[in-house]
């Protein structure tokens, strides 16, 4: 994620903050500062949620070290100021591996509420009366850091998919029908819960209103990807691979591209020198390009340099996941170093289409 910095590698798995998680450390101190907490009390409060952070870092830590005895890894963890994020390759497709994936994180928020408490019992500092809650010093640390995980727990819990409880409501669901309706119903109901979560934001806290719009968009994006890759599952880039494309050089002028753009249907170019891949040619590059340069220059100054490959045995999956989420029209597909052919959205998104009405 882009205004992340690095943390470490804990069992092996990228830890991140991104930047804007420094806003809640601004708003503590600044809430802080408007009580007139004094310096001592504001350390407090800042270490409080630093460990707090801690034990976001744990869960997901949780959540990935789960999936990881499924064979799935986790490609980082990044704390943003609304939660924390492990970034898995995929949900187990199994419904019992997702429940036991989706539970590990809020199993973990318990299990150190559960030592806490332990140690807190044996210590004497389970002290419930009202005067050790206001404010958090270091004789109520631990006890509001034992609370704190028990309504992580709870919050972690509720069914708002793509929340943990969610994820569990869903699995639970994917046991007795197909997974598809499954996650149809599981995102109605989180987009239900967004609904309230944003409106009991409204009178609480703001930031509620932020993991309310994350709910909501995740929900949706969940459901299209379970839809797709219901379709898309078993096959590769190679079924809807093209062959019929007019390659261009880099040292082209702009002219040609324009020519055979009018001429006929291709709209996306593959650019390519020796054999190898240099870059693509939009529609948009070569309508951009003609307002800025003359139809003679080379289109090696117009092309977009930045292009994503896929190796000829990429499920189709996992590429259509990876050209929508990059916003990617076309790509190249490689067979080891030579190019195979290249794929299009235009034509995966008719090949979903077949393929779903073929279903029905
Ligand atoms: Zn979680």
């Amino acid at each position: 994620m882009k205004y992340a910095v690095d943390l470490g590698r804990p069992f092996g798995i990228r830890v991140s903050v991104h930047w804007t998680f420094l806003l809640i450390i601004a708003w503590v101190i600044f809430i802080d500062l408007q009580q007139g907490l004094d310096l001592q009390q504001i350390v407090f409060s800042v270490l409080f949620v630093l460990a707090i952070f801690v034990c976001v870092v744990l869960h997901e830590l949780s959540h990935s070290l789960m999936a990881r005895r499924y064979g799935i890894n986790t490609r980082s963890i990044t704390l943003l100021p609304i939660g924390g994020v492990a970034d898995l390759e995929k949900m187990p497709d199994d419904p019992r591996q997702e429940l036991a994936v989706s539970l590990a994180g809020p199993l973990m928020n318990i299990a150190i509420a559960l030592v806490l408490w332990l140690f807190l019992a044996m210590t004497g500092g389970l002290d419930f009366e009202p005067s050790n809650f206001q404010e958090i010093n270091h004789s109520n640390f631990l006890l509001i850091l034992m609370l704190a995980n028990l309504m992580l727990a709870l919050f972690n819990l509720i069914p708002a998919f793509p929340m943990d409880g969610g994820r569990v409501f869903r699995s639970l669901l994917a046991l007795k029908m197909a997974r598809d309706q499954a996650t149809y119903v599981a995102m109605n109901i989180g987009k239900m819960f967004a609904f309230f979560i944003a409106l009991w934001g409204l009178y609480t806290n703001p930031f509620l209103i932020f993991i309310a719009i994350f709910i909501y968009i995740g929900a949706q994006r969940e459901y299209e990807l379970v839809k797709y890759s219901s379709v898309l599952a078993g096959y590769t880039v190679e079924h809807v691979l093209m062959h019929e494309y007019t390659p261009l050089h880099p040292d082209d002028p702009i002219r040609r591209a324009v020519d055979i753009l009018l001429d006929g249907p291709e709209q996306r170019f593959i650019v390519t020198e020796a054999g190898k891949v240099r870059g693509i040619l939009t529609r948009n590059d070569i309508i951009q390009g003609l307002t800025r340069y003359d139809q003679q220059v080379a289109i090696r100054n117009i092309m977009n340099t930045g292009v994503t490959t896929f190796s000829h045995d990429t499920s189709l999956e996992k590429a259509y996941e990876q050209m929508r989420t990059q916003q990617i029209t076309m790509a190249p597909v490689l067979k080891g170093e030579q190019l195979a052919g290249i794929i299009d959205m235009d034509n995966i998104n008719e090949f979903l289409m077949v393929r779903r009405a073929l279903r029905r």
